[in-house]
């Protein structure tokens, strides 16, 4: 069985909308999917209503940008139902940070001369709600500031970098608890990921994690490398938290892998999907 609990369409930064991600997944052989867009469930029935209607069997996703202290985390939420008003919420809450951080973006890039790529930028948007880095990167592209996405991010607009704007994201705590409540799994997305200062501090935020009532753990994601598998498959069986698995999928071109074509999760963990 070919599993992909972690996507993304146009109704955030994906290429794809969301019935060309389903189609795809159909011609990758995909049997079980997931739309995890972030902060947003807007593209969850159109992806639904095609999954169906080629047989696939669909969960429920969101991917919620949250933060622990100073470091962004992500926490894909699984099953949950996208009209609980607390998700409701927590979705446009979201909406008001992100546009209220693309009006300091817009500052910062006019007082660095580069206006016209804020522009562009918002011009990529294929959701205005869900604004994101990564269409900003796609404008510095286009616009021949560079020449690869992650060059954009390296040099631009990654974490700490020249044109980064910070986010006051919400806690781990609060996109846990709005997940559960709206009845859905939490799960700690690409833990190999984030940028842990020491090993003890990547110790820490799974310690954490556990204590504010996680679920899960992707264990194999195609925005990962491969060597981080063994590791997290150990977290999952120490804290005996559900596994989970996903390409982490945006768009065709790129690094990433294909849908369902991430690593399959090792033997000996308890596979999330089995309870969703
Ligand atoms: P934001 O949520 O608006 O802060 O933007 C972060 C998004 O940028 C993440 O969801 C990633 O999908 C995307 N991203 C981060 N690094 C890269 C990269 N090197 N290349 C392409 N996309 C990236
Ligand atoms: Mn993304
Ligand atoms: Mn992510
Ligand atoms: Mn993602």
């Amino acid at each position: 069985m070919t599993i992909d609990l972690h996507m993304h369409s146009s109704a955030s930064d994906g290429d794809l909308t969301p019935d060309e991600v389903v189609t795809l997944c159909a011609r990758e052989k995909v049997d079980l999917m997931a739309l995890t867009d972030h902060d947003t469930v807007a593209g969850l029935s159109e992806a639904r209503e095609k999954a169906h209607a080629l047989g696939l069997r669909f969960i429920n996703g969101i991917e919620v940008s949250s933060a622990w202290g100073r470091l962004g985390i992500h926490i894909v939420g699984l099953g949950f139902d996208p009209e609980h008003p607390a998700m409701v919420a927590l979705c446009d809450r979201q909406v008001r940070r992100r546009h209220e951080r693309s009006e300091r973006m817009r500052t910062l890039f006019a007082e660095a001369g580069l206006l016209p790529v804020f522009e562009h930028a918002l011009t990529l948007a294929t959701n205005p709600l869900i604004f994101s880095r990564a269409h900003v990167a796609k404008a510095l592209v286009a616009l021949e500031v560079v020449d690869s996405m992650d060059a954009a991010f390296n040099r631009y607009v990654g974490d700490g970098k020249p044109l980064f704007v910070e986010q006051a994201w919400p806690t781990l705590d609060e996109s846990v608890n709005v997940i559960h409540e709206a009845g859905g799994l939490a799960v700690l997305a690409h833990p190999g990921r984030y940028r842990y200062h020491s090993p003890l501090m990547r110790d820490l935020l799974m310690e954490h994690f556990a204590e504010i009532g996680g679920d899960a753990i992707e264990v194999t994601s195609g925005s990962q490398s491969t060597r981080d598998t063994a590791y997290f498959a150990g977290v999952a069986k120490r804290f005996d938290w559900w596994a989970s698995t996903g390409s982490d999928f945006h768009r065709e071109e790129g690094a990433r892998p294909l849908p369902g074509a991430q690593p399959p999760l090792p033997d000996g963990l308890k596979p999330i999907w089995t309870v969703l």
